[in-house]
């Protein structure tokens, strides 16, 4: 059997000139070597995996060679490189102190530092993951590190800059190590490829690039472990099979079905997703990864923050161009959503197949909110000033510009008093004398809302960026505002007086229609608490919260109409009185259960009418 030697031992770099992707570290480092300008103690700060105990092997081993070449770089020839190199130098003692963390092992360090090196000029003293040294080994340490012998030298390594002590800080020239950018891993992974004759493919390269999150030793050991899994044909789906990471071509399949609002596929994707044990979570990250790199591969300029492989970056820059910004943002913004509510949600699976619903009605809604009725192209976007290259193409950026499209427009020309998001939907005039109306009836706008699609302004002057897109709930409303063109009341001169017995005999009748029509929220409203007579003309319904009030606004016109013409009564008013509900009931049925989630998500009636499903009672 071969003899198979881990990546990361056999390729650990040398020289400083191979260490990947740390220029600015190796190269102060050898600066200070050739001016004698070696500080005693170094912080190497950075994460895990990215060469710090690396550049101090290789430190130690060039500040004692003899025979240093012009580049300031050990030979590897002479004695004390050939030492270093076999790993039988006695300049270097390695303490890690995530196991050796007392004050006794300190003090064994500190006896060995008062041993001057036999061999060579300096020893180098490197103390791994040095935050995890207990408070009393630091103090011992601490003298040591203010007068420390001529010929040691400490390198402290950590992860964990902020949980250095300033003391320590305060003695140590500092070196913050970067994460490896994708392309040197990747390019690392595919030199050691070709000398080991491994076949490769770059896209399962990147793949092993990204998910080692810039630490090199971490992307070796997932590199050795796929290559000896595949008998050294290491291949992209050889990769995401083994590292358990969602193919590329899910996200560009979804967002093709979610273009064309085919809910069916992306439901029967999201399936299959979960089916192959990947967690909803992640999947709708990894949709919102996609949807910014869409948003990314808009601009050539913006295209280089694409962290992916060659072919993928030109699949990208496909559909980008396929696909709307409006689209993007907007889909972009309902994953942020579902992302946030994702861990507090009881059914976890229903909130991603929520999202990706809305998701594929984006398309329509967009095309409502042109004036023309043609779906928003790029173009028109552009004609919206929306323009991506001029903003900041940073992911934050990105972020902001998506908010703005969810926080509630403000338009400058408008004069109407801002009411509050419930009750915006303007009331349809009520032909009646001012004095009749309900009391609580929020006041009517005295001027229509503007006929076109509100837009949204950004007002803040400091905003790199401003955004003409319109706001989904405002598309939403005005949608419905187009198919409901004004129900009336029915006005009549009869005025009799009637009995509750009457008033509730109408009333249960109007609550089991509502209960057969499937408005199961109405049916709730008018049967969870019996209405009060307050005067012969004006009952009043106890509402216990916000929605239920707008519910009951909504139903008002259909109600009165019902009842009014019953009871024989044009003057009879309903309004309504918030109480708090005494009482914490169980859900005990599937109403009870339903109506609790809409509290929740409002959004699960529209989705409930949309399918015309039915709540089992
Ligand atoms: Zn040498």
């Amino acid at each position: 059997m071969e003899n198979f030697i881990v990546s990361a031992r056999k390729y650990r770099p040398a020289t400083f000139e191979t260490v990947v992707g740390q220029h600015h570290i190796t190269g102060t480092l050898k600066n200070a070597i050739k001016n004698n300008q070696l500080a005693q103690a170094f912080l190497f700060c950075g994460p895990r995996g990215v060469g710090k105990t690396t550049c101090a092997r290789i430190l130690a081993k060039t500040i004692n060679c003899t025979n240093l070449t012009a580049e300031q770089e050990a030979c590897g020839t002479c004695e004390s490189c050939i030492s270093f190199q076999t790993g039988h130098s006695f300049n270097f003692h390695e303490l890690d102190a995530a196991s050796n963390n007392s004050v006794d092992d300190i003090r064994s360090l500190i006896d060995q530092v008062r041993i001057p090196p036999q061999a060579g000029k300096y020893k180098i003293y490197i103390i791994d993951e040095v935050h995890m040294l207990s408070a009393n080994a630091f103090n011992a340490f601490l003298k040591t590190l203010e007068e420390p012998p001529s010929y040691a030298i400490f390198i402290l390594a950590t992860t964990e800059k902020h949980k250095i002590l300033p003391t320590i800080l305060s003695r140590c020239q500092i070196f913050d190590f970067n994460r490896i950018q994708v392309d040197d891993i990747s390019g690392h992974l595919n030199k050691i490829a070709q000398r080991e004759n491994i076949s490769v493919e770059a896209d399962g390269l990147h793949i092993i690039a990204q998910k080692a999150d810039g630490g090199l030793r971490d992307a070796l050991s997932m590199f050795d472990q796929i290559v000896s899994y595949t008998n050294k044909n290491l291949t992209y789906k050889s990769v995401i099979d083994n590292l358990n990471i969602l193919d590329y071509d899910y996200y560009f399949k979804l967002t093709q079905y979610l273009n064309t609002t085919d809910v069916s596929n992306s439901l029967i994707l999201f399936d299959e997703i979960l089916n192959n044990g990947f967690d909803g979570n992640n999947f709708i990250n990894g949709l919102a990864n996609h949807l910014r790199n869409l948003l990314v591969a808009k601009d050539p300029q913006t295209t280089k923050l694409l962290e992916v492989s060659e072919t993928i970056k030109q699949k990208y820059i496909t559909q980008s161009q396929q696909t709307p910004v409006s689209f993007i943002l907007t889909a972009l913004n309902l994953a942020n959503q579902c992302d946030l509510n994702y861990k507090n949600s009881k059914n976890q699976r229903l909130q991603v197949e929520l999202s990706l619903i809305k998701m594929c009605h984006i398309p329509s809604v967009l095309q409502l909110a042109q004036p023309n009725g043609n779906s928003a192209t790029d173009e028109d976007q552009i004609k919206k000033k929306t323009n991506l290259s001029s903003a900041a193409p940073s992911k934050p950026a990105v972020q902001e510009f998506a908010n703005n499209i969810t926080s509630a427009p403000v338009d400058s020309t408008e004069t109407v008093q801002k009411i509050p998001q419930q009750e915006s939907k303007p009331l349809p005039v009520v032909p009646q004398p001012l004095h009749d109306q309900p009391k609580n009836t929020p006041p009517i706008p005295l001027t229509n809302p503007a006929p076109t699609a509100k837009i949204a302004l950004n007002n803040n002057a400091n905003a790199k960026i401003s955004t003409l897109i319109p706001s989904l709930t405002d598309l939403e409303r005005r949608a419905e505002e187009e198919e409901n063109d004004g129900p009336k009341y029915i006005t009549g001169e009869a005025r009799e007086a009637f009995t509750y017995e009457q008033l509730m005999f109408y009333w249960n009748q109007y609550a089991t229609k509502a209960k057969e029509d499937n408005k199961i929220n109405v049916y709730t409203l008018l049967t969870s608490s019996d209405p009060v007579l307050d005067s012969p003309e004006e009952v009043t319904v106890h509402v216990e919260h916000k929605i239920q009030e707008g519910q009951l606004q909504d139903e008002m016109i259909d109600f009165l109409n019902f009842l009014r013409p019953r009871l024989k009564n044009f003057h009879l008013t309903i309004k309504s009185k918030q109480v708090a509900r005494a009482v914490v009931n169980r859900l005990y049925t599937n109403v009870e259960k339903y109506q609790y989630l809409i509290e929740k998500n409002p959004k699960l009636e529209e989705m409930r009418k949309r399918f015309n499903l039915d709540v089992n009672s």
